[in-house]
């Protein structure tokens, strides 16, 4: 997998203030907001494009445009929802689709349980976006779901990312042949025995929509 973690004085200020525990929610889903679309650009370096020739008022210009099928974005529910509007500022004209993945307590799997994509994803870009990689359970679920459909190339946008996290996806998809990119604002320290990222940011979905 390649990572790629964002080195950029705009993305570091803003999310020093998402992991200031005094950012209130709305501070918060500003910025967070902000954020993702400073990593999709980064993130969206290699999307497909096709050459187009428009005409400008003196002449005749070469160009490009996004390719057909466009981009698929797809959030994680319920935290990666808070990263929808940034990445499609971005891609306007990407489809979304949306992906519920809950960890299964007996099995400690985690699962999908909720489901709203294309059946056939083949020759489509993907762009899953959840803010926290910790363990990396859930988003390797995500990624492989994707890839079962026919995803051509799979993209994970995430805040923070723990190395754990990065170590889990590695492992799973080693050898897979898949291409996978990891873009991040930050790579943190590690996991607590509670699985939450240090120094991290706290609970993304929490801090987001509220204690629910
Ligand atoms: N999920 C969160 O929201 N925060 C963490 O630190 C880890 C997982």
């Amino acid at each position: 997998m390649e990572t790629l973690v964002v080195d950029h004085p705009l993305v570091a200020h803003k999310l020093t203030v998402l992991r200031d525990a005094n950012t209130d929610s709305p501070t918060f889903r500003r910025l967070a907001d902000e954020l993702v679309t400073l990593l999709a650009y980064e993130a969206t370096r290699q999307v497909r494009v096709s050459e187009v020739t428009v005409q400008t008022p003196v002449a005749p210009a070469r160009g490009v445009r996004l390719a057909h099928p466009h981009p698929l974005v797809v959030p994680i529910l319920r935290a990666g929802l808070g990263m929808l509007d940034g990445m499609t500022r971005l891609l306007p004209t990407a489809e979304v689709g949306f992906l519920g993945m809950i960890r299964n307590e007996s099995t400690l799997q985690a699962e999908t349980y909720a489901t709203r994509l294309p059946d056939d994803l083949s020759g489509r870009q993907v762009y899953v976006v959840d803010p926290m990689l910790a363990t990396g359970g859930t988003l390797a679920a995500a990624i492989e779901f994707l890839f079962q459909r026919g995803a051509d190339d799979v993209t994970a946008l995430c805040l923070l990312a723990a190395p754990e996290g990065i170590a889990y996806l590695d492992k799973a998809f080693a050898g897979s042949g898949r291409p996978i990119r990891l873009v991040t604002a930050a790579l943190d320290e590690r996991l607590n025995e509670h699985g939450y990222i240090v120094p991290g940011l706290g609970d993304a979905g929490d801090r987001l929509y509220g204690v629910v």
